[in-house]
C-alpha cells in the first residue's frame, strides 16, 4: 500500500456509548425498543413509505433531545488532541456533540440529526437546528423533506474517505460502540498493522484484531488515554 502511517494523527471512531454520559440513549441499552418505537417503523425505507408522519415526529423528538444533550468530558478530551494532533473524528453518531465538544473535523456516517434534505434530490440538504419538520414541508423542488439519516438498508455515507483517513493514522481511538452495524464498524478493519489502536467500551463481544480494549465509562478512561497522547500533560 503507497498511503504513509502518520504517528501526528489520530482517528476517534464513536459510536452512541461516546453521548451515553450526556444522557442520550444507546441502540443498546434500549434493547431495540427506542422509546417505545420499533426500529423497523422508523429506521427503514419501508417504515417511511409506510408512515412518513410517524418516522418525522420521531426523529423530532431525537432532534430536541440532542439538541437539549451538552457535551461531555468525553467529547471535549477528544478535542483538546488536536493541540497536538491532526485529529479526524469519525461517528456513527446522528447527534453533534462532537463538533459542540470543540472537534473541528467530523465526519458523520450515519447523518445528522440537524439535517434534513429533498426525497427528490438527495444533494439538497438544509440544516434546520433544532426545528422540526412535518408532512407537507418541501424542499425547493416541492419534494418532502426527509431527515438526513442513514436508514438500515441504506448506503452509509462518507465510507471512502473514512478508510482513507484511518489507513494513514498512527493512532485510533474507538469509544462506546457495540461494532455490530457494517460496513462502518468495518472501517476499523482497515486501521495500519503498527497504528496504536484502543477500545474504550463498557463490554465488548468480540474485540477487533490488534486493539487494546479498555473496560470503563468514556468520561472516566478517555480523559486519561488523551492525556497520555499529549505526553502526560494533565489538564483535568
Ligand atoms: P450500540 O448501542 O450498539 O453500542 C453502544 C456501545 O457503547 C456498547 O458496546 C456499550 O457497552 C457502550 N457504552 C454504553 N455506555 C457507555 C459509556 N458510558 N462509556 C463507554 N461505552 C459505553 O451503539 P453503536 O455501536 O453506536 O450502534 C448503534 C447505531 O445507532 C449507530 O448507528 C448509532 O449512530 C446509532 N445511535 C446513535 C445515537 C446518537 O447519535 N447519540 C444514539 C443511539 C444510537
Amino acid at each position: 500500500m503507497s498511503e504513509e502511517i502518520d504517528n501526528k494523527k489520530i482517528v476517534v471512531f464513536t459510536g452512541a456509548g461516546v453521548s451515553a454520559e450526556s444522557g442520550l440513549q444507546t441502540f443498546r441499552d434500549s434493547n431495540g425498543l427506542w422509546n417505545n418505537y420499533e426500529v423497523n417503523d422508523v429506521a427503514t425505507p419501508a417504515g417511511w413509505e409506510n408512515d412518513p408522519a410517524l418516522v418525522l415526529k420521531f426523529y423530532n423528538e431525537r432532534r430536541l433531545e440532542a439538541c437539549e444533550a451538552k457535551p461531555n468530558d468525553a467529547h471535549k478530551a477528544i478535542a483538546r488532541l488536536q493541540e497536538e494532533y491532526e485529529v479526524v473524528v469519525i461517528t456513527q453518531n446522528i447527534d453533534d456533540l462532537h463538533e459542540r465538544g470543540g472537534s473541528e473535523h467530523v465526519i458523520h456516517v450515519h447523518g445528522e440529526l440537524r439535517k434534513v434534505r429533498s426525497t427528490k434530490d438527495e444533494e439538497l440538504i438544509y440544516d434546520i437546528g433544532a426545528d422540526t419538520i412535518i408532512t407537507g414541508n418541501l424542499c425547493e423542488k416541492g419534494a418532502q423533506l426527509r431527515p438526513h439519516i442513514v436508514w438500515f438498508g441504506e448506503s452509509i455515507q462518507n465510507y471512502e474517505i473514512s478508510v482513507k483517513h484511518i489507513r494513514t493514522a498512527g493512532k485510533v481511538l474507538v469509544i462506546g460502540t457495540s461494532l455490530a452495524v457494517y460496513p462502518a464498524a468495518g472501517v476499523l478493519k482497515k486501521a495500519r498493522y503498527h497504528a496504536e489502536k484502543i477500545i474504550v467500551n463498557l463490554d465488548m463481544e468480540k474485540k477487533p484484531f490488534g486493539y487494546k480494549w479498555i473496560r470503563g465509562k468514556a468520561t472516566s478512561v478517555v480523559p486519561h488515554v488523551v492525556d497520555l497522547w499529549l505526553g502526560g500533560k494533565c489538564v483535568v
